[in-house]
C-alpha cells in the first residue's frame, strides 16, 4: 500500500541562474528536487518570484501528502476506514472531497475500471512494499467484496463522506499526484510564474509556458521494456498542459515468470491484464483539474487495455489526448495524439 509522506524529506536542493539570449533581461530559473509523496519531485520555475513559488509549492505538497495518505493524524482516509459500515459521516478536507467527487465521476464513466475504493486490494497485494505477495483465492474474494465505488457516499453540502460497508478503504495513489500538480500550478500562477515544469516522479508532469530557451518543454516518455531508465519510447512537446504516464514497470514483483504490478483491475481484483504495458495521457491546461484527470485517466485506460482504452479516450473531450502501448509495443493513439509524438523509437509502431 502506498503510504505517502513517511519518508518525506528534502534530499537535494539546486538553484540555477540561467541567462536569456542577448537583448533579454536576465531571468532566474529556480529548480529544486525533493522527496515527497513517496516520489522524487523536481520543481522548475522562472520569474521574479520563482523562489517563493517553489518554496510554497513544496510546503503545499507536504500538506497534500498528509491529507491523501492512508495513515496519520491528517488522514481523512483513515477516519473513513475506521468508521466504515457504521453510518457516520466524516468531514473531509475540501481537497480530499474534490478528489473524491472527480473520482466518482470517472468511476461512473469507466464502469468501475477506475475505483478509488480499491484500497483493500491495494493493501492485500502490497505491491511496491516488502510484504508483496500473490494472495490466496479466499483472500482475494474477501478483499474484492469490500470494493465498490457505489458504496462510497459523498455529501457536497456538508463536504462529508462515508463508506457503506465494514472493511472498506480508499486509496488515492492514482490521483493525488495529479491533484498536487494542479495545486502547484495554482501557486505558480499566484506568484506570476508563467514558465515552469512541475515534475512529480516523471509520472505526473505539468508544463507551463516555455523553457529557458523560449521553447516548449520536451518531455521524454519512458520505454516500458528497456532496462535503461533513460531509454525513451518517444518525446512530446508540452506547453500549458499536464502529462501523465502509468506502466506495469513502475512497481511490480515477479513470481513464476508472471509480473504482478500495481495497477489493479477492480473487476478481477488482480493486476490489470488487458494488454497494456504503459499509457500516456496529455490534458490541455485549459481543462479544469488537468493534472488530476491526466493522472487518474492513465490508471483507468491501463485497466481498460488498448482497444477499449482507445475508444474510451476518443469519447473524452478533445482536450484529452493519449495513447496506449500494448505488449507488442504497438502504440494506440487517441484523438490527434499521433501528431504529438516525436522521435518514436524504432522498437515501436504507431497504429491508426
Ligand atoms: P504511479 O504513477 O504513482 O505509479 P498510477 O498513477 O499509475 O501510479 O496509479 C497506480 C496507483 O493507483 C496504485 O499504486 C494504487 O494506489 C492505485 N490504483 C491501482 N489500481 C487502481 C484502480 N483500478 N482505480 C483506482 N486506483 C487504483
Ligand atoms: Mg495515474
Amino acid at each position: 500500500m502506498r503510504s505517502f509522506g513517511a519518508a518525506a524529506g528534502i534530499i537535494l536542493l539546486l538553484v540555477f541562474f540561467t541567462a536569456l539570449p542577448a537583448g533579454c533581461r536576465r531571468t532566474e530559473e529556480v529548480q529544486k528536487t525533493v522527496m515527497v509523496m513517496d516520489t522524487v519531485v523536481t520543481l522548475t520555475a522562472s520569474g521574479e518570484k520563482a523562489d517563493d513559488a517553489v518554496r510554497e509549492s513544496i510546503e503545499r505538497l507536504k500538506e497534500i501528502d498528509a491529507m491523501a495518505s492512508t495513515e496519520g493524524e491528517q488522514s481523512d482516509l483513515k477516519k473513513l476506514a475506521d468508521a466504515a459500515g457504521d453510518g457516520t459521516w466524516i468531514p473531509l478536507h475540501p481537497e480530499v472531497f474534490h478528489m473524491l467527487e472527480v473520482s466518482q465521476e470517472y468511476s461512473q464513466r469507466s464502469n468501475g475500471a477506475w475505483d478509488v475504493t480499491a484500497g483493500p486490494l491495494v493493501k492485500l497485494w502490497g505491491i511496491g512494499t516488502e510484504r508483496a505477495k500473490v494472495p490466496t483465492a479466499e483472500e482475494l474474494a474477501s478483499a474484492k467484496a469490500k470494493v465498490g465505488w457505489q458504496k462510497l457516499e459523498l455529501n457536497p453540502e456538508t463536504q462529508c463522506a462515508r463508506l457503506r460497508a465494514t472493511g472498506m478503504e480508499l486509496d488515492l495513489g492514482g490521483i493525488a499526484k495529479g491533484f498536487a500538480a494542479d495545486e502547484v500550478r495554482k501557486i505558480y500562477e499566484k506568484y506570476g510564474v508563467k514558465n515552469g515544469l512541475i515534475n512529480l516522479g516523471a509520472s505526473s508532469i505539468y508544463a507551463l509556458g516555455a523553457n529557458a530557451k523560449g521553447e516548449a518543454w520536451r518531455v521524454g516518455i519512458r520505454h516500458p521494456r528497456s532496462e535503461e531508465k533513460d531509454d525513451r519510447l518517444a518525446v512530446v512537446s508540452l506547453s500549458d498542459a499536464a502529462l501523465s504516464t502509468s506502466g506495469d514497470y513502475e512497481r511490480f514483483f515477479e513470481q513464476d515468470g508472471v509480473r504482478y504490478h500495481h495497477i489493479l483491475d477492480p473487476r478481477t481484483g488482480r493486476p490489470a491484464d488487458n494488454g497494456a504495458v504503459s499509457d500516456t495521457i496529455v490534458v490541455d491546461g485549459r481543462l479544469p483539474d488537468a493534472g488530476m484527470i491526466a493522472d487518474l485517466l492513465t490508471t483507468t485506460v491501463f485497466v481498460l487495455g488498448p482497444e477499449a482504452g482507445q475508444k474510451f479516450l476518443d469519447n473524452q473531450p478533445p482536450e484529452v489526448r493519449g495513447m496506449i502501448c500494448d505488449r507488442k509495443l504497438r502504440l494506440w493513439p487517441a484523438h490527434d495524439f499521433k501528431d504529438f509524438l516525436q522521435q518514436v523509437q524504432r522498437d515501436f509502431s504507431v497504429m491508426e
